[in-house]
């Protein structure tokens, strides 16, 4: 059944993770305009809908970037 509400554009914003634990990586991530819920899209998958909320979002003018590793976190084992 087709939902009536209006599409909107998801809400970018950088986020930074450790990736493998030690590099820090900056992020592009996007969230449902309406319930603010992380949506699981990328390059090759974008979701119609929040799986929250059922909004539905448009990715057509997202331009993906590439993670960024933006520094490594030191390791801090010698006491
Ligand atoms: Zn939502």
């Amino acid at each position: 059944m087709a939902k009536k509400r209006k599409a909107r554009e998801p809400v970018a914003k950088i986020r930074t993770y450790l990736k493998y634990g030690f590099a820090n990586t900056r992020i592009e991530s996007y969230y449902c305009p309406r319930c603010r819920h992380l949506l699981n899209a990328g390059p090759d998958y974008q979701p119609r809908y929040c799986d929250q909320c059922g909004q539905r979002v448009v990715f057509d003018k997202v331009i993906w970037k590439e993670p960024e590793t933006i520094g490594y976190v030191e390791r801090r084992y010698r006491v």
